[in-house]
């Protein structure tokens, strides 16, 4: 069976290069992040064009996520791109400082920020590593003093204690990013610090727009979950997204590290249940930054996300600007591979108090419902919006489930959903010889062998999203096409 949780790898200057990136679709990258907290445009345009090389030579698809630096208010650039800083020295965030920074002080690119704190207030910065105390704020200059220090790089973003910093949702770079990112074709958008559906519907609204203004598909919107105040709006967030980030660097910060773990579990339940897609991310193989294995206690963090039912798990800095990232994704399909097998079928009880609004969905349930109770060898859903998949992907079942589909933008989003593989088919309005036509592509990929009992979901009349209507049971090799068909 493969893999059934999915990899998102964030490139940056450890990843750029088309050799490791051809070398991370090999070890099993379904999803590249492009972090826009960080590079220019140019950068991201190229970048994208070496991964859909990368994923073009690898015979398979890979989805691009854009992600937005959104409001996160961060600090500048340091003239040697990094420095230390030592316990109690004192250390100064300047709004109103343009130029790279040292040892003393630093820009910021949120220039609110000094009206927003005031003495005392503690402020942690890169995730929560470095701990600064206000002192006093002197017109657009903070001053700090050091209660935990040690390397501070470029742009990491600042936090205060307990949350409530006022931003806007989307800021004007972000705007210029969306378009960027529709340019270079994002399959996903990700949003930084939602607060509420309605930050989430108006990224939607400028991602479509860009989306259409650059002639490519509308993106999936993900909305990354690290505010407090995103919490009890979850349910609302998620009926506005199409998944969401269980983000653990901003969350942990404003929530507090014990509080995360029950809420990651919480979110990717809900998200599930409301037929979203679920990332889980951050510091996931931290230590693989340096080291060329990972901690007990990463392996357990990554497969207990598997074991909570996410799609996919994220690499940050490992993939980006570590020194293994080839070999972080490789330990981390270990992994997951190895909590795949050991997931449980809950199925029966999925259903029980269940009604379904929509023709499709009742299909891809009574597919999955079938398929399991026939003990089928695959699920095979040819479907033109991927919805079909999203919805059989949602329940934990211990079949693959293949999507085939002859739409491009619907092949490479599919590569997050967990448990879906995506399968490119030729564009075929004829039903009969479509059907003939995908169980042939899986025979001639080893995925199915003659014989096999499978279910198929198909639409007739083809061609329309939605309109999955059909369920059909077939054995493999037993499935007749007309004869001119046959070959297609
Ligand atoms: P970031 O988001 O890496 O863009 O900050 C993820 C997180 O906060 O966990
Ligand atoms: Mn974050």
């Amino acid at each position: 069976m493969p893999r059934a949780t999915k990899i998102v790898a964030t490139l940056g200057p450890a990843s750029t290069e088309p050799d490791v990136l051809a070398k991370l679709v090999a070890a099993g990258v379904d999803v590249f992040r492009f972090n826009f907290s960080h590079g220019t445009a140019d950068d991201h345009l190229l970048r994208a064009d070496r991964v859909r090389t990368a994923a073009r030579n690898a015979g398979r698809e890979v989805a691009i996520m854009a992600d937005l630096q959104g409001p996160k208010i961060r600090i500048g650039k340091f003239t040697d791109g990094r420095i230390v800083l030592e316990v109690d020295a004192p250390f100064v965030l300047d709004a109103a400082f343009e130029g790279p920074g040292d040892g003393g002080h630093v820009g910021l690119d949120y220039k609110e920020l000094p009206r927003d704190v005031r003495p005392d207030d503690v402020l942690l910065l890169n995730d929560g590593l470095i701990v600064l105390v206000v002192e006093r704020v002197e017109g657009s200059r903070i001053h700090t003093t050091v209660r935990v220090g040690g390397e501070l790089s470029n742009n990491k973003g600042i936090n205060r204690q307990g949350g409530g910093l006022t931003a806007p949702a989307l800021t004007m770079k972000d705007m210029e990013d969306i378009k960027t990112a529709m340019r270079l074709g994002a399959d996903y958008v990700a949003v930084s610090f939602p607060k509420n559906a309605t930050d989430m519907s108006l990224a939607r609204l400028l991602a479509n727009a860009a989306a259409t203004e650059a002639g490519v598909a509308p993106p999936y919107m993900i909305a990354k979950i690290e505010r407090a105040e995103a919490i009890p709006a979850l349910q609302e967030i998620l009926d506005a997204s199409d998944g969401i980030m269980v983000a653990r660097g901003d969350l942990a910060v404003e929530v507090g590290n014990p509080a995360v773990p029950a809420l990651q579990k919480r979110m990717i339940k809900m998200a599930r249940a409301s037929n979203k897609l679920a990332i889980t991310a951050t510091q996931m193989m931290e230590s693989m930054i340096v080291n060329a294995i990972p901690t007990r206690a990463e392996v357990s963090d990554v497969a207990n996300a598997v074991l909570d039912g996410t799609d996919a798990v994220m690499l940050s800095a490992e993939t980006a600007s570590g020194r293994h990232p080839v070999a972080t994704v490789q330990a981390m399909s270990a992994i997951v591979t190895a909590a795949d097998e050991s997931e449980t079928v809950k199925l029966d009880a999925d259903f029980l108090d269940q009604t379904f609004a929509r023709v499709d969905q009742s299909i891809a349930y009574g597919a999955l419902f079938t398929a399991h109770h026939l003990r089928c060898k695959a699920i095979v859903a040819l479907t033109e919006s991927g919805s079909t998949a999203l919805w059989m992907s949602r329940h934990d079942i211990d079949l693959p489930i293949y999507a085939v589909t002859p739409r491009m933008p619907t092949l490479r989003k599919l590569s997050l959903f967990r448990n879906v593989r995506a399968i490119e088919m030729a564009e075929n309005f004829d039903r009969d010889s479509a059907l003939v036509q995908a169980v042939q592509l899986l025979q001639r990929q080893d995925l199915v062998a003659s014989g096999d009992l499978i279910v198929i979901t198909i639409g007739e009349p083809m061609g329309s999203p939605g309109g999955t209507n059909t369920l059909k049971i077939v054995k493999v090799g037993e499935l007749l096409a007309r004869p001119a068909d046959a070959s297609a």
